[in-house]
């Protein structure tokens, strides 16, 4: 496995769990990999590919996924091919016949086409695997939702011994379920298994700012791709009108930008794509639309202009940042009135209450005082005791008190009542407010009744959102939002641990706006990093500009996007490592035996020609 690693992909060590998945799926097992975006998912059903005799049928959503990933396998010297409906019919003959030889390892197609190919193309062809990408399409959960995905049921039946991989970057566990039950049905063949991986992607910077005006929106928008000079970015619009009228403001400053929403053409959205993906405009400002078919791994930043409805869709959408691993940074904007319509436009879906509780998660978020990421970590269910030291409340923290008590105050006033309150009565509890459910259940009677009396009931309620997102305490959404203790939460309660918690502070947005004034929510991040010599050795930046030109006329030359020919993190390897023989670049991190032979004439030629050998 570490040798077809190295060879194809270039890399020698696996990243978490890729080695179990593929051990699993070369043993014949099926399997649900969840991964954040950029984890390295494509590996675990590429790997095997080659490894097994005959063809990895990919199951892919998009026309322009498929080209990036058979563009990016061309590259590695791997046979890859998609079937898709843009083709003529010599195209698609020739990849038929190619695939009746044996000589394709990949073949990408829609969901549609597989079921139409079942009982022709598919049926003629050793089929070694069926990869599911996207795999949270099945799902009306998920906020992907495709018809065309339900069908997929089908292959557990007609292939029961073929390993099923379905592969998703969606968080979400209802959409979890959901997936595993229509691909495989109420009890899932024998072999099946789930693997999970943590969905940090430390690499991304979190910043929140509270923004009420266009005109602060924009500054900050100026400041912040100021300090990303000839970086490119996303900037993510809640409306059509808001991608034109900030693609509108960044041209007056000379920022080359385009815009992609759904009402434009089907020509002027690939224009703009390409555009993008190409490195001929700076900055895509962009509908939700606009992402599932972006693969490109050298986005370095991603700006929320408006507010996201949910942590998933947030997550997927800073989440196309920084896939090459390389340090990027996210900035959301949130305001009092973009809450106003997501909270309209939750309760007019048909999914109200749902809906309305992604939209409450994504506010906890945004008027955080604890470290993002650790509200991000415990909303996909996997708590981390420490602050991650890359977001905005880590670089500026609130104010701390002992918390400690106040956590045993409220924890005990809960498992008091058996765990069955939600956060309105457990503050009428802790603050001795007596109410009808109160009496009705005695609970002016626990000796907890009136403890917290000191303490306001918005300062409890602040609290409580702390306990929440510390993951002391859960809440069952599906039952009344009553608050849990969680394991953790037990811990403070009896006694085994200590908590610091935010001073609350109400007005938190005039002294917010009066604190970032003087420094911009972004400068500290390029510094961070600077300041930790293990994250980033030295590259040298003229050689990796040179390096850089050197991949675009390649680039160029074949037609491809820069980033196909080799990602921004293997770029920077070479420039780090600096190598001046075909066989030490072969060695360089990112480099297979293809790209070896294909570039590495050019790149040493460089690199010599730099250090004067
Ligand atoms: P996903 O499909 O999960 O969004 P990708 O499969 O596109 O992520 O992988 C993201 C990036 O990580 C790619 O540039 C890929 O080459 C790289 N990658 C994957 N596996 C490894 C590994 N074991 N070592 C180093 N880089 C890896
Ligand atoms: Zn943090």
């Amino acid at each position: 496995m570490l040798t077809t690693l190295k060879r194809y992909f270039g890399y020698d060590t696996f990243r978490p769990l890729q080695e179990d998945i593929i051990s699993h799926i070369l043993a014949g097992g099926s399997c649900m990999v969840l991964m954040p975006t950029g984890g390295g998912k494509s590996l675990c059903y590429q790997l095997p590919a080659m490894m097994m005799p005959g063809t990895t049928i990919v199951v892919s959503p998009l026309i322009s996924l498929m080209k990036d990933q058979v563009e990016q396998l061309a590259a590695a010297g791997i046979p890859a091919a998609a079937l898709n409906s843009s083709q003529s019919d010599a195209e698609s003959y020739r990849i038929r016949t190619m695939c009746h030889e044996g000589k394709i390892k990949l073949l990408y197609m829609s969901p549609e086409r597989l079921m139409m190919e079942l009982d022709y193309l598919i049926h003629d062809i050793t089929v070694s695997a069926f990869a599911i990408d996207e795999a949270h399409c099945i799902s009306q959960w998920g906020h992907d939702f495709r018809e065309e995905y339900c069908q997929l049921g089908e292959l557990d039946k007609r292939y029961p011994t073929t390993p099923i991989i379905a592969l998703t970057a969606t968080a979400d566990k209802l959409t979890r379920q959901d997936i595993v039950t229509q691909l495989f049905g109420e009890e899932p063949r024998s072999n099946f298994r789930r693997f999970v991986t943590s969905f940090d992607r430390p690499n991304l910077s979190f910043t929140v700012q509270k923004a009420s005006t266009t005109q602060n929106r924009h500054s900050s928008i100026l400041r912040f791709i100021g300090s990303h000079k000839d970086e490119c970015g996303i900037i993510y619009c809640i409306s059509r009108k808001e991608t034109e009228k900030t693609a509108d403001f960044l041209r007056e400053h000379d920022i080359a930008c385009t815009i992609y929403h759904a009402g434009l053409t089907a020509a002027e959205r690939d224009k703009a794509q390409n555009d993008f993906i190409n490195d001929r405009v700076q900055v895509v400002c962009a509908t939700i639309a606009f992402g599932m078919g972006i693969n490109k791994s050298n986005v370095r930043w991603v700006i929320h202009n408006n507010m996201p409805k949910s942590i998933e869709s947030f997550y997927q959408e800073v989440g196309r940042a920084g896939r090459d691993g390389l340090p990027s940074d996210t900035l959301l904007f949130y305001s009092y009135s973009d809450m106003i319509t997501l909270e309209r436009f939750a309760s007019e879906s048909g999914q109200k209450d749902i809906n309305l509780k992604r939209l409450h998660c994504m506010r906890d978020y945004a008027e955080s005082t604890v470290c993002r990421r650790r509200i991000l970590l415990n909303y996909f269910g996997e708590p981390d005791g420490r602050d991650c030291c890359n977001c905005d409340v880590c670089w500026n923290p609130p104010k701390r008190i002992d918390g400690t008590k106040l956590v045993q105050m409220a924890l005990s006033a809960i498992k008091r009542t058996g765990e069955r309150i939600a956060m309105g009565n457990c503050i009428e509890i802790l603050r001795g407010m007596s109410s009808n459910v109160i009496k009705k259940w005695h609970w002016d009677a626990l000796p907890t009744f009136g403890v917290g009396r000191e303490t306001t009931t918005d300062d409890w309620r602040d609290y409580i959102m702390q306990m929440i997102h510390y993951g002391f305490l859960e809440v069952a959404y599906d039952n009344n939002s009553h608050l849990h203790i969680t394991d953790l939460g037990n811990e403070v309660l009896y006694g085994k641990q200590t908590v610091q918690l935010a001073q609350p502070n109400h007005d938190v947005v005039e002294k917010k706006k009066a604190k970032r004034r003087g420094s911009s929510a972004t400068r500290d991040i390029p510094a961070m990093f600077q300041d930790d010599p293990a994250v980033k050795p030295y590259a040298d930046p003229a050689l990796l500009q040179l390096l850089r030109e050197l991949r675009k006329s390649l680039a160029q030359a074949q037609g491809f996007p820069a980033y196909i020919i080799m990602s921004d993190k293997t770029l920077e390897n070479i420039a780090i490592d600096r190598p001046t023989t075909i066989e030490a670049f072969g060695r360089v991190s990112g480099i297979g035996e293809y790209k070896q032979q294909k570039y590495g004439r050019d790149f040493v030629d460089v690199i010599r020609r730099y250090i004067g050998k």
